[in-house]
């Protein structure tokens, strides 16, 4: 039996993967606002704090593995709560309980997004990339949803390339999954926003495959890259997206 810490565990993609690695007869805390073995609000710098020293309380023996699944969506005012939970409280909860994996050469899943590579590096990624977290929050109110969203799944993918080669020559596997559309309650909420909502319904239309994902097709992906199936990926960002991605930049890879 391993032990794994997830957050955002509730509900969506998170439950998925939590559901799925007890399941297979591991141990899995769960850090989220509500219904969690932690609960903590990863938006301000005493939730993540409560996270790290809560998870840190419940294995203390070492982790086997860690998913900072917490996320919000495009359509979630203000826009600066998107940065702080889907790029600040991912890095920080991750580096927080870097000396658990450690023990154990444990594995790291993050929830990277393929809406990452539809913006570029600009000044907001750069706030975040720096760690300056007042700074990119004042930046981003002025601007939209859109670009806050991708801009901090755009700044955790750089992130995530800028340490998976010393996180692996310390003996631990940093990689992500790129989801597409999945129907979860965060997607739901986009899609019945006033602004975004048909943007995002033509999207979920134009998948591919033909539908937009379950949360249990992210899991499965996610699972494997947790399990030593995996043991020589390091620094992989998979889209997991019905081949949307491969639609809309074809020559990127
Ligand atoms: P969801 O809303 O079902 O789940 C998000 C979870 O994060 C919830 O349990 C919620 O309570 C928790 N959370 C939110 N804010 C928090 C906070 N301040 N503190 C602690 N926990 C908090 O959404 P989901 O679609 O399952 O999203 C999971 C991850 O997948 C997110 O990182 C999201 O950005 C990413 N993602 C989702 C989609 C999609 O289409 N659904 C696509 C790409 C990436």
């Amino acid at each position: 039996m391993a032990t794994y810490a997830l957050t955002g565990g509730a509900t969506g993609i998170g439950a998925a993967i939590k559901n799925q690695l007890c399941d297979a007869g591991h141990r899995v805390i769960v850090v989220d606002l509500a219904d969690g073995d932690v609960c903590a609000d990863l938006s301000d710098l005493a939730g993540r704090q409560k996270a790290i020293d809560g998870i840190r309380a419940l294995a203390p023996e070492g982790l086997d593995g860690f998913i900072p699944c917490a996320g919000l969506g495009p359509s979630v005012r203000p826009f600066s709560l998107i940065a702080k939970v889907n790029f600040f409280a991912a890095v920080a909860v991750t580096e927080g309980v870097l000396d658990l994996l450690l023990k154990r050469k444990g594995s790291i899943v993050m929830i990277a997004s393929n809406s990452a590579a539809m913006v570029g590096h600009d000044e907001f990624v750069d706030l975040m990339l720096g760690g300056q977290e007042v700074a990119a929050c004042e930046l981003i109110e002025n601007k939209d949803g859109h670009s806050a969203y991708a801009g901090s799944k755009h700044a955790l993918s750089c992130w995530l390339r800028r340490n998976a080669p010393d996180y692996a020559r310390q003996g631990v596997r940093l990689n992500a999954v790129a989801p597409g559309i999945i129907d979860t309650p965060l997607s739901k909420k986009v899609l019945a926003d006033k602004d975004l909502g048909q943007v995002m319904k033509d999207f979920g239309d134009s998948v591919p495959l033909g539908a937009i994902g379950k949360p249990e097709q992210i899991a499965d992906v996610v699972c494997f890259m947790l399990s030593g199936k995996a043991s020589f990926m390091a620094g992989s960002i998979v889209f997991v997206d019905g081949g949307h991605d491969a639609m809309l930049r074809p020559d990127q890879f």
